[in-house]
């Protein structure tokens, strides 16, 4: 385990300073919106006899989402799964949620930090087994769907528990249905998903930046790769003998509606230690240098601007080692690196070091 200087805590200490007022900002802004069109009222209600949704819905499908009922943890198709796109309705097909917003909560059903769409969710409080818990169901046909709870990640800090079988999943390209009878809605939040932009940050050791950035709610997609250096298609072995000039970097797809570029670059320095040198822990040499690899003026400056905050704190007393340069050709690593420590179902929490340079 890596231990963390005294500096790495203070720019810590900062930035949770900082993304705490951002994110107060934020959900102020997520709360106004709700109230300026939360009317739930003008969505158009799917209702059916019970004889007709045991009709429609299988054995399980009915007694979860219309009696309330719960699927065993580990045990439904979308607990362990990882593609992106968008998750319906069992029951009604409307959009609840999106897999940008999906996480690994551990607790053996699909988890989410955020409704695809707050109009479409209803909340209601539960006082069964003992205990308040909120329930969370479907605003269009009434179906049960799981429950919320107040210890997901932020920025919304929300975990939607949710069970696989009132979920019905699509792929990225599936569009909802233009002639969808519920309101025109869901088709505007879709364009707002395919909507999405590119980020590169080198970091050390790109294993647990990986692992880091794909738990992030907003980042759509990652690999991993080199670049910023001299030679062609560079192979593992050669960027690792550091004269390629290449850095160990992640390259990701975001989806701005979700997470800004200055949140990616507030996450990017509270994961890595920006005063090191060309090295990162035990990770020495230029190809684990801290660098941020823009794609336009709006991303340089956010990154110039950040650096120059980190610099002011007080007490920091060393500079930001932070390359900021523009983005280049982005070689692909070998596929064993991709998405490394989820292939071996381990945690990156400091785990990422000497052995990770093999010559
Ligand atoms: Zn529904």
């Amino acid at each position: 385990m890596k231990k963390r200087p005294i500096y790495i805590i203070m720019i810590l200490v900062f930035l949770s300073g900082y993304l705490s007022l951002k994110i107060l900002s934020k959900q102020e802004s997520i709360n106004s919106n709700q109230s300026n069109n939360g009317d739930k009222n003008m969505i158009k209600k799917v209702e059916k006899t019970n004889k007709e949704w045991k009709g429609m819905l299988t054995v399980e499908q009915f007694h979860v989402m219309r009696k309330s009922g719960t699927e065993k943890s580990f045990s439904g198709q979308y607990n362990d799964h990882h593609e992106k796109g968008i998750y319906y309705c069992a029951g009604c097909d409307t959009p609840l949620f999106i897999s940008e917003t999906k996480y690994d909560h551990g607790s053996g059903w699909p988890s989410f930090s955020a409704p695809f769409d707050e109009n479409y969710i209803e909340y209601l409080e539960d006082n069964s087994l003992f205990r308040r818990r909120t329930e969370v169901r479907c605003v269009v046909c009434g179906a049960h769907l799981g429950h919320v709870f107040d210890d997901g990640p932020g920025p919304t800090h929300k975990h939607y528990c949710i069970n696989s079988v009132s979920l019905d999943f699509k792929r990225a390209e599936s569009q909802p249905e233009s002639e969808s009878n519920h309101s025109e809605k869901p088709n505007e939040s879709a364009k707002k998903v395919t909507k999405t932009e590119n980020a590169i940050f080198a970091a050390g050791c790109f294993w647990g930046i990986e692992d880091k950035f794909r738990k992030t709610p907003g980042v759509i997609s990652t690999e991993v790769g080199y670049t910023g250096g001299r030679f062609k298609n560079p192979t593992y072995k050669q960027v690792c003998t550091d004269k390629t000039g290449h850095a160990e970097a992640v390259k990701m797809t975001f989806n701005p509606a979700m997470i800004s570029y200055e949140e990616l670059l507030k996450v990017f320095f509270s994961i890595h230690d920006p005063t090191q040198l060309n090295r990162q822990g035990p990770d020495i040499g230029r190809q684990y240098r801290s660098a941020i690899f823009y794609y336009n003026d709006e991303q340089k400056m956010a990154a110039e601007k950040i650096i120059k905050e980190l610099e002011s704190t007080p007490r920091l007393g060393k500079s930001i080692a932070t390359e900021i340069a523009p983005a280049s050709k982005f070689n692909k690593a070998e596929e064993y690196h991709q998405q490394y420590y989820e292939k071996r179902k381990t945690d990156s929490n400091g785990q990422c070091g000497t052995d990770n340079c093999l010559i």
